[in-house]
């Protein structure tokens, strides 16, 4: 996630983060956000309940790790863990499932494979764009119309 987006959850967040300054062998909440930005709103949301469930002691629940389940959808490790917490990381998981991780659309999947996408949940237009423009160049410019077709067809 960019830092300027990381800071803002910090800022707004401070006791929630707190170990985003421990060293990384107790924490990897050191490392940030290791995922894109596209899944800012929902751990925007998800800090925000977890903070309102929180009194401000140090046993209070602190996000220890913020990264990627092997399925793709967003990883949230913890301490202090309670079952209404676990709840809420739960349903935020749940969310990333379907929503694109580098713009935050919905309906987003899992794309397999090769490059930069693969193991992560990817809208359409992202994945097209991550495949690079070299493949999409050379058939534009050899499928190249002589005249404006009559009727233009929208791609999605
Ligand atoms: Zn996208």
């Amino acid at each position: 996630m960019d830092s300027q987006k990381t800071n803002e959850l910090y800022e707004k967040f401070p006791h929630l983060y707190r170990e985003r300054t421990a060293p990384l062998e107790s924490s990897q909440m050191g490392w940030g956000f290791q995922c894109e930005d596209g899944w800012y709103k929902i751990i925007y949301e998800m800090s925000r309940k977890i903070e309102k469930l929180s009194t401000d002691s140090p046993h209070d629940c602190a996000i220890t790790e913020v990264s990627r389940n092997e399925d793709g959808t967003l990883y949230v490790a913890t301490r202090n863990l309670t079952p209404p917490l676990q709840d809420i990381i739960t349903a935020a998981r749940e969310q990333s499932r379907l929503t694109c991780e580098y713009c935050g659309y919905t309906p987003a999947f899992m794309r397999k494979g090769k490059g930069s996408v693969a193991g992560h949940i990817a809208c359409g237009r992202c994945l097209r764009r991550a495949e690079g423009s070299k493949k999409q160049k050379a058939t534009k410019r050899s499928r190249k119309p002589r005249r404006a077709p009559d009727v233009m067809v929208v791609k999605r």
